[in-house]
């Protein structure tokens, strides 16, 4: 079989990580004097830091006021992300392994800062799946745009056409298909409809990753 990929989101796709982000990003912005809530929440979630932080706080804020405010935050996150513990959603672990065995190499393609991936590897203990990960340093635009993805297929040294993308993001699935790649939502965390991922051009909708096994990705990329 030709070679085959399969790039996998981290938020909200491999693990739940939506109420650890608010209350980081909450105490982020409060430090600052400024409320943040669910309605900011929904607006950023998904996107890298200097977009959120610029959103939050104004465009006028320097690279390096976004470097020092994103990093604060990524250390409030972090350390009640190791207090609390990370699990994998379910189904992840089995999905990881049955991809593995029909001969797909894995990577991250997420917007998240590469400390936050390390971190959840190695508290999930999934590191050993991913040939790569790609972050919001590897960046400069985030999802919808494709090139975290492409960034990704490019490192494993397989074409577009032969990646699934694993994600529960509207923007997520909008770069997979401008990447011209298969992808595969996830509605487990639930803030996206169903029928907004397959406008996105989703090739599958799925509740659960516990829907899915090796053949069903690999058919993804049998065209
Ligand atoms: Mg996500």
């Amino acid at each position: 079989m030709l070679p085959w990929a399969v790039l996998w989101d981290m938020d909200g796709t491999l693990v739940d990580t939506a109420e650890l982000h608010f209350a980081a990003w909450r105490e982020c912005c409060n430090q600052q004097g400024r409320d943040f809530t669910e309605a900011d929440f929904q607006a950023t979630f998904g996107r890298r830091n200097p977009e959120i932080l610029r959103f939050l706080l104004g465009d006028h804020l320097t690279d390096e006021e976004v470097a020092r405010l994103g990093e604060a935050k990524e250390q409030i996150y972090r350390t009640q992300s190791r207090k609390t513990g990370i699990e994998l959603l379910p189904g992840a672990r089995k999905l990881l392994v049955a991809a593995r065995d029909h001969g797909a190499v894995q990577a991250i393609g997420s917007s998240a800062p590469r400390g936050n991936l390390d971190m959840i590897l190695e508290l999930t203990g999934i590191g050993e799946f991913f040939t790569c990960t790609v972050g919001m340093e590897d960046t400069t635009r985030g999802k919808p745009d494709p090139q975290v993805f492409l960034i990704g297929a490019q490192r494993l040294h397989v074409p577009p056409q032969r990646c699934v993308v694993m994600e529960d993001a509207v923007a997520g699935i909008q770069a997979a298909t401008a990447g011209g790649m298969q992808s595969v939502a996830v509605r487990h965390v639930g803030h996206h409809p169903a029928e907004a991922l397959k406008a996105a051009g989703a090739s599958l909708v799925v509740e659960c990753l516990t829907e899915l096994d090796g053949p069903n990705l690999v058919s993804l990329v049998l065209h």
